[in-house]
């Protein structure tokens, strides 16, 4: 089977907000899968990730989620394409004066 192109796959399952306080959205519920209850946003961090090998795609948003009811934390590193990290990087140091930071979202609901 030949996959997609694999930022066209991300766009499969993640929305672009174009919102820095939650760049990302799933197009699907995130389920905790020890306890079943559905997960909330809770932080991300945009990075450009180094590999030996020069094709692979290096532009990322990891995106964590919360199980509020049992805790369990879940991870997606999500290729995002270039100009749309450009666009999330620019916003972050806009709004938080850095690059490489973890935007929680215990920060961005008060
Ligand atoms: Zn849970």
């Amino acid at each position: 089977m030949l996959l997609p192109d694999i930022v066209e796959r991300a766009k499969q399952y993640w929305e672009y907000t174009y919102f820095w306080k939650q760049p990302l959205k799933p197009k699907f519920k995130v389920i905790c899968h020890f306890c079943g209850n559905e997960m909330v946003f809770h932080w991300y961090r945009v990075h450009k990730r180094q590999y030996k090998n020069p094709k692979a795609h290096p532009y990322r948003i990891d995106i964590g989620f919360k199980c509020m009811n049992c805790f369990h934390l879940e991870v997606f590193g999500v290729p995002v394409d270039e100009d749309y990290w450009n666009f999330i990087s620019n916003e972050v140091y806009k709004h938080t004066g850095h690059f490489d930071i973890v935007v929680n979202a215990v920060e961005v609901i008060e």
